[in-house]
């Protein structure tokens, strides 16, 4: 179990929302897929830290800040007489190295993660220098993707690439590690001062823009989704789902989308296309959330 897990972001869930019900751009489909990617990366980073026999603390996805600068981390690993940091990249294809950036041999480039990771230590010591702490700390950039390849890079440089993975995993684990109220201390209070609200995601904008209002298939994210029963049948996967949870789902999005606005049948009932009728949505809305105000005045939260 780890001290601090990693969810997944909110503005994440947002655009994923958008990407359904709006028309996004080339540039913003392209800037989804890597978040997600991205995202997809770390959560696999995190099953392999969480099979480690040596039992570190494990933080997950850290936003921090020092004097007015804020860094994130991906995940932190607190051993008895280090703390471990990682960068985690989910990088494809071939790329040659470069101080400055990589580029791969049709032009593309990346930015050097290692920049990054420099800053990271300098702001992480700090921190734990202003906390009262002098754990030694060792960062990396962890490449996760077995379909990445960079080129002229020098051995020595904090990188480890996919191949590596299981034996660096290895190395932490040989060392005995014992985790005392210190160190446990130490996890706490970096939990505490993690950012919450922070989020680095541009999301397209969305408050003016016609969204695409109906039923989503949980699925296959399909609109061809029509009553049947109690339940929702989506016509292009075939799979079902109950209005209940169709509904709660729905409610998931608006709430996400437009956090001030009130929670009210009619809002539902047009976000999805009315093909739920006002009064199951009304019993729903009853049953799973808080009501105020009555009749048409009612809203739920
Ligand atoms: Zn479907």
């Amino acid at each position: 179990m780890p001290f601090k897990a990693r969810i997944e972001p909110d503005d994440l869930k947002r655009f994923k929302i958008l990407k359904e019900r709006m028309e996004l751009t080339a540039d913003e489909k392209r800037y989804l897929l890597s978040l997600i990617k991205g995202f997809e990366g770390e959560v696999q980073f995190d099953l392999l830290i969480e099979k480690l026999q040596s039992k570190p603390l494990i933080l997950n996805d850290l936003f921090l800040e020092v004097g007015n600068t804020k860094f994130q981390i991906d995940s932190s690993l607190i051993f008895q007489e280090t703390l471990h940091f990682f960068e985690v990249k989910n990088y494809e294809g071939d790329y040659i190295y470069d101080p400055e950036n990589f580029r791969s041999v049709s032009g593309k480039t990346i930015q050097n993660p290692l920049d990054q990771l420099k800053r990271s230590k300098v702001l992480l010591r700090q921190l734990l220098k202003n906390l009262g702490y002098n754990l030694p700390i060792e960062g990396h950039v962890v490449f996760i993707n077995p379909e990445f390849l960079l080129y002229n890079v020098p051995p020595e440089l904090p990188f480890i690439f996919s191949p590596q993975i299981n034996r660096f995993m290895k190395k932490l684990d040989s060392k005995s590690s014992k985790i005392n109220q210190w160190h446990i201390k130490i996890a706490s209070q970096l939990a505490a001062m993690h950012l919450d609200k922070l989020s680095l995601i541009k999301l397209p904008s969305y408050q003016r823009a016609p969204l695409k209002l109906g039923p989503i298939c949980k699925v296959c994210n399909s609109f061809f989704v029509s009553p049947k029963g109690h339940s929702l049948l989506c016509h292009d996967c075939g799979c079902s789902e109950t209005a209940e949870s169709a509904v709660l789902r729905y409610v998931e999005e608006l709430k996400l989308l437009f956090p001030l606005r009130k929670i009210t049948t009619n809002e539902v009932f047009y976000w999805c296309g009315g093909v739920i009728s006002r009064k199951r949505i009304c019993k729903i809305l009853g049953k799973y959330l808080q009501v105020h105000g009555v009749h048409q005045w009612a809203f739920f939260d």
